[in-house]
């Protein structure tokens, strides 16, 4: 049986797909191979939102190409978000590659393989307006037996400056809430228990469907019984509804963890990324947030060095971390991306000075979450026990309903449990415990 290797880049919408993708080859009767050198078929599931994502699977493209001369039957293919915005253009960089599937395009690799093993001619799949198209839930092969991804809708109409993906992915299309019902029924049929919904702005889901949002689909979810967790990212600050805030704190499985990308915490600069709100309108919505749902906890996005940014905004930024203290802040440089409209905004601040400014945003963070981190110690949490710790076999490791990270030295038999945890050490990015029991939810 031919047998295929995917590497994933990028955000947990690739993740998804790359299961779907999966699920996909499997029905055709490929099996996975774990070593890229062993497969038939190797794929790649591409990320275009920042340079440096981009720059990675150039490097492993360069990889391939020696894996292509010893083996001239290997079958090479790529899809995801650069595959649609480069297009012909991989194929004439990286002639080893023979296949390169646009944004949703997945779908069609049943007929691609085919026609590859019929005449061995390079295809290129990807449409302008890229439309998405719905796999059978059945047939996706998910990573883990007791989590799963859910994209509830595809695509963004936001449009911020400085970013490439709505111009890849299409305008936002929400799944049928009946069909998302129905994937999740039946994987909680199968052992599932915890779901996350997906979307680049989740809390569009429904706009254009006209009769349901995200609050209505998350108490039709709250309500299957095999379900224990329920967590959906990422919130758009402009858009999240008090009727939302109000499921989340009235519906003990929603998880209370927000994942609100501020971006920036000037006014100045949010106005031009085009986010539509402005720092004490965010800061506004963490604090009824707060005032709601006391033990909400919060992550975001901080994009650094934003073209025009000056010593002043990113202090405002520093200034709104302080302020904020949310759990998780991914930072990152600002990456000039063709096509957007921040892409010819003047950008004179040099990358030395946006590095410093990423650096002590960093170490400012670091802090901050220590001392949440000591904070937690005799807390007692509810963790949904994930896997091994891969730097200590005898640990598990979880997440407690806050997302917050903890390992703890159980039996692997628990490995798809909820237990009670004391904290009982504050680590850097994580936190130690010890399991106290199991609890039946
Ligand atoms: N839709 C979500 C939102 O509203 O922010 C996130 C999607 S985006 C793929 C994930 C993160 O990538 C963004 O929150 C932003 O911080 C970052 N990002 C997007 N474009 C970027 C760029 N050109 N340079 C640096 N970071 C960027
Ligand atoms: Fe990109 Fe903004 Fe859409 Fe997020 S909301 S995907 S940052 S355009």
């Amino acid at each position: 049986m031919p047998k295929y290797h995917i590497i994933t880049y990028g955000c947990q919408m690739n993740k998804s797909d790359s299961e779907k993708v999966a699920g996909i080859l499997e029905s055709l009767g490929y099996i996975p191979s774990e070593k890229m050198e062993e497969a038939d078929l190797i794929l790649l599931n591409t990320c275009s939102v920042r340079e440096r994502a981009e720059e990675k699977v150039f490097g492993k493209l360069g990889e391939l190409r020696k894996l292509k001369k010893k083996n001239q039957k290997l079958l090479i293919g790529i899809f995801g978000c650069m595959a649609q915005r480069m297009k012909e253009e991989l194929i004439e960089k990286f002639p080893h590659v023979d296949f390169v599937l646009g944004s949703y395009k997945f779908t069609e690799l049943p007929k691609v393989l085919e026609s590859l093993n019929d005449n061995n001619k390079k295809i290129v799949l990807a449409e302008d307006n890229p439309k998405p198209e719905e796999v059978d839930f059945r047939i996706i092969r998910r990573e883990n037996k007791f989590q799963a991804w859910i994209p509830i809708i595809y695509g963004c109409n936001n449009f911020c400056t400085y970013c490439i993906v709505p111009y890849l992915r299409g305008k936002e299309k929400s799944r049928d809430p009946q069909e998302i019902i129905k994937e999740i029924e039946h994987l909680a049929n199968q052992g599932v228990v915890e779901v996350t919904l997906l979307g680049q702005n989740v809390d569009s889901y429904g706009k254009d469907l006209g009769n349901v949002d995200l609050a209505d689909l998350l108490v039709e979810i709250h309500k299957i019984p095999g379900i224990k967790r329920i967590r959906f990212l990422t919130s758009h600050p402009r858009d999240v509804s008090d009727k939302l805030i109000n499921v989340v704190a009235t519906h003990p499985k929603i998880c209370p963890h927000w994942h609100l990308p501020l971006q920036a915490g000037s006014d100045r600069i949010l106005r031009r990324m085009g986010r539509g709100y402005t720092y004490n309108e965010y800061k506004a919505l963490i604090e009824k947030i707060r005032a709601k749902i006391p033990r909400a906890s919060f992550s975001t996005d901080i994009i650094v060095g934003f073209p025009g940014e000056e010593e002043e905004d990113f202090l405002a930024t520093r200034r709104a971390l302080e302020e904020i203290k949310f759990d998780t802040v991914n930072l990152a440089i600002y990456s000039k991306r063709p096509g957007t409209p921040a892409a010819s905004y003047d950008d004179p601040v040099p990358y030395e000075t946006k590095k410093k400014w990423f650096d002590e945003l960093e170490n400012l963070q670091r802090k901050i979450i220590y001392e949440r981190n000591l904070s937690m110690i005799g807390k007692e949490e509810l963790v949904l026990a994930e896997g091994v710790n891969p730097k200590n076999p005898k640990e598990l490791s979880g997440r407690t309903e806050n997302y917050r990270l903890v390992f703890f030295e159980a039996d692997r038999k628990l490995i798809g449990k909820f237990l009670l945890v004391r904290i009982i050490e504050a680590r850097l990015w994580s936190l130690k415990g010890e399991a106290i029991r199991e609890v039946y939810l």
